[in-house]
């Protein structure tokens, strides 16, 4: 496995591979655990080149977010990424990134104002301008998103389709705790009182998920106040948002019954003290 830190020595790195070789790559921000591992796991069993990349992109944190105590253990990721078969580990400063201060915007509309979008303003606009140099610069065939960040991969896959990236976003499942809990560097921050209370997301999800099959409520209104209640009546818990919306399309649904999409999303952003925690689940409503 080789580290790599500067965009020149990644560029002539990788143009020593054969042509018919497959890139795949998993962007992420360090910290690694097994969510991140599998979808190393899923590009390593797909491509023949594996280029994991480490960055703490600055202009994804809003000014009263946690960019400067972002967890980051470099000697603990690159044990992660090499078990996990990583072939490059691209570990850039932030200068390498943003030599200068950007002034190329990469928006893209209406999906990137719901759910993350709406309580974190200008986050997918770091997020697509990272990602979108990060392509450039890696050139990958195939790209590795998890799921526990649904909206980025509906973002990440509309700007691909609608500006001909030569590139295949691949989605992958959310890796949990045994006791639910969706995984994710920020975990970290949670006392054991507030990492035991969170188990709310998950169980309450779970519990809806069967609730849609076994009594199949129509009203939307419904489904989001009995999990608003059921997520309230944890003390440390303040919501952010509950929300269901069509998946990919992030589009504002009423009744299931005249829901047009074939999937919806169930998505929660809730604070345990000073840590946000997101989770979500996609649910099939035509013929699940
Ligand atoms: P991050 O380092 O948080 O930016 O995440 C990097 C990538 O790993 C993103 O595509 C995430 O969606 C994905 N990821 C983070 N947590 C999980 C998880 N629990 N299961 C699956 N993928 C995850």
């Amino acid at each position: 496995m080789k580290v790599i830190r500067t965009i020149s020595e990644l560029r002539s790195e990788l143009k020593k591979r054969p042509f018919d070789a497959l890139v795949g790559f998993v962007p992420t921000m360090g910290f690694l655990h097994a969510g991140h591992a599998s979808l190393l796991h899923k590009a390593r069993e797909e491509c023949q080149i594996v280029v994991l990349s480490i960055f703490v992109n600055p202009t994804q944190f809003g000014p009263n977010e946690d960019f400067d105590k972002y967890p980051r253990n470099e000697e603990r990721d690159l044990a992660i990424a090499k078990e996990a078969g990583a072939d490059i580990v691209f570990f850039p400063q932030v200068e390498e990134i943003y030599p200068r201060p950007s002034k190329t915007e990469v928006i893209v509309s209406d999906i990137t104002t719901k759910l993350c979008g709406a309580s974190r303003p200008g986050h997918f606009a770091g997020v697509t301008l990272v990602v979108s140099k990060l392509f450039n610069i890696v050139q990958p065939d195939k790209a590795y998103f998890g799921m526990k960040d649904a909206q980025q991969v509906a973002v990440i896959t509309q700007m691909v389709n609608d500006l001909n990236m030569p590139v295949e976003i691949v989605p992958c499942p959310i890796l949990r705790e045994e006791d639910g809990l969706a995984m994710s560097s920020r975990n970290v921050y949670l006392s054991s009182e507030q990492r035991n209370e969170a188990l709310v997301l998950s169980r309450t999800l779970m519990e809806t998920k069967q609730w849609l099959i076994t009594d199949a409520p129509n009203l939307v209104s419904d489904i989001r106040e009995r999990i608003t209640n059921q997520i309230s009546a944890s003390p440390l818990a303040e919501i952010d948002y509950v929300e269901v919306l069509s998946y990919p399309a992030l589009e504002t649904v009423e009744r299931l019954d005249d829901q047009e999409s074939e999937s919806l999303i169930i998505a929660l952003a809730v604070k345990f003290g000073a840590t946000r925690l997101i989770d979500n689940v996609i649910i099939s409503i035509k013929g699940n």
